[in-house]
């Protein structure tokens, strides 16, 4: 579903990726770990086409995202990204948040994308939020809205950038369960997190980067008992 082929990414004279092959099928799930700084979330951001790739190719479903003739936004409406802090709209209610999308770009009535939302806002369990502001959340319930956001979308593939770094640790179980029952029902996922409860109940894949590279690609089990890598093993004894 998602295939990296030699891809390479520049910032002037600095490479962040280096020669990156990655294959990410259907209803697989990858979890992404590696020092700050190595990469991760460029990584992530190359596949909706937040950022550009310098060379190489990286394709979703077969479509080229670095193809001038691609409809970048038909790639992103099949694409949900939920993100470190959250970036939901300040002065939108929840509700509003969730259908604002889909009335745009999608074309959703008020009306159908209202029922749609709650039904995502129940699946995360803050229905009873709906009218609320983000403000009047906690962190953990806010992250549960972004993630409603994401899925009213109906993407295929839900990328997660460090979904839990910012929120306290008492909330980071509640997000981290939404997420695991996604992956239960089978979404693609892409995941920046070094939760390793999470990895290694749910990945398929554990791929490390360190300094614009895929080091080591590995299942979890495998993965956490020895890395094969030195820096992947320096990395979890610091981590862990
Ligand atoms: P990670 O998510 O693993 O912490 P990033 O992908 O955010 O890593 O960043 C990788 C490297 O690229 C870092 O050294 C960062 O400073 C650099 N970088 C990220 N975004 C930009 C940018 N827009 N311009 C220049 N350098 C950047
Ligand atoms: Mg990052």
């Amino acid at each position: 579903m998602i295939v990296f082929s030699q891809v390479n990414k520049f910032y002037g004279d600095f490479q962040v990726l280096k020669d990156i092959n990655l294959t990410i099928n259907k209803g697989e799930v990858v979890v992404v770990i590696g020092p700050s700084g190595s990469g991760k979330s460029t990584l992530l951001r190359c596949i909706n086409h937040l950022e550009s790739i310098s060379n190489g190719t990286l394709t979703v479903n077969e479509v080229s995202v670095s193809d001038k003739k691609t409809d970048i936004n038909k790639l992103r409406k099949e694409i949900g990204m939920v993100f470190q802090h959250f970036h939901l709209y300040p002065h939108k209610t929840v509700l509003q948040n969730i259908t604002l999308a889909p009335m745009k770009v999608l074309g959703q009535s008020d009306e159908e994308a209202k029922k749609i939302a709650m039904k995502y806002l129940e699946k995360v369990g803050i229905a009873e939020k709906a009218n609320a502001l983000p403000s009047q959340l906690s962190g953990g319930q806010q992250q549960r809205v972004a993630i409603a956001r994401g899925l009213a979308m109906n993407p295929e593939i839900m990328l997660f950038d460090e979904p839990t770094s910012a929120l306290d640790p008492e909330m980071i179980g509640e997000v981290l369960d939404v997420m695991k029952a996604l992956a239960h029902e089978g979404m693609t996922m892409v995941v920046v997190t070094h939760e390793m409860g999470f990895a290694r109940e749910v990945a398929d894949r554990i791929v490390f980067m360190d300094q614009g590279q895929i080091l080591e690609e590995a299942i979890p089990a495998e993965f956490y008992a020895e890395p094969k890598e030195e820096r992947a093993k320096l990395f979890l004894s610091r981590i862990l």
